[in-house]
């Protein structure tokens, strides 16, 4: 696994995006758009962690291109294709942010939503995630849109088990570490959280 990117220099970061990438050199540019929009609406410092999931597309060569000419983007790249899940914990061993998103690039969860998960952890809580609420006729469902509604469901305390959340959160520091001493390497995202 190689990492690129200078971390002494991110050692302030408030917040770390954390996405995980399999042949998606046509979305990258994008995403990246995306995220920067977002936060440049946002007083808070941030990185993007992408991590190159052993595509055979240009994903990691497109990467670097943007890891060059902006030093909020780091890489880390997998030798080969370990699925989702590996990806996204290859990419939270190596973020510094206070608080830390993983999030998809394909764009299908709203990036907006970033920005009210990082005023609920401002607010104090630990783990902000966000919860799809799906129309009653599927048929219906455009791009995400106009498909999906949000409500932000703050949950710490209480053991219950979300519905229709996915990867899509925000995680304190504190809980990363916490979730970092199972020592599973795959799945524990989602698996986790109903302990
Ligand atoms: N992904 C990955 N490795 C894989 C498959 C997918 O890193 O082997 C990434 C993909 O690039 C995307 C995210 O995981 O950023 C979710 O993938 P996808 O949209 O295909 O999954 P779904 O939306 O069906 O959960
Ligand atoms: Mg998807």
């Amino acid at each position: 696994m190689e990492e690129l990117g200078r971390r002494d220099h991110n050692a302030g970061t408030e917040i770390s995006i954390v996405a995980p990438m399999y042949n998606e050199e046509a979305v990258i540019g994008i995403f990246v758009q995306e995220i920067r929009r977002v936060f440049s609406i946002a007083n808070v410092s941030y990185e993007i962690v992408c991590v190159n999931d052993g595509s055979t597309d240009n994903t990691y060569e497109v990467l670097k291109r943007y890891a060059l000419e902006d030093e909020r983007i780091k890489v880390v790249n997998l030798s080969r294709n370990f699925g989702k899940e590996i990806a996204l914990t290859a990419g939270l061993d190596h973020c510094n942010g206070r608080a830390i998103v993983p999030i998809d690039c394909d764009l299908q969860d709203p990036p907006e939503l970033i920005l009210d998960m990082i005023s609920k952890w401002r607010e104090g809580f630990d783990v902000v995630l966000a919860k799809r609420i799906d129309r009653s006729s599927d048929s219906l469902m455009k791009r995400w849109t106009s498909s999906m509604f949000y409500k932000l469901i703050d949950s710490i305390s209480d053991i219950h088990i979300p519905v229709n959340v996915g990867d899509f959160r925000l995680l304190d520091r504190k809980v990363l570490e916490a979730l970092k001493k199972y020592g599973e390497r795959s799945r524990f995202m989602k698996g986790l959280f109903l302990r």
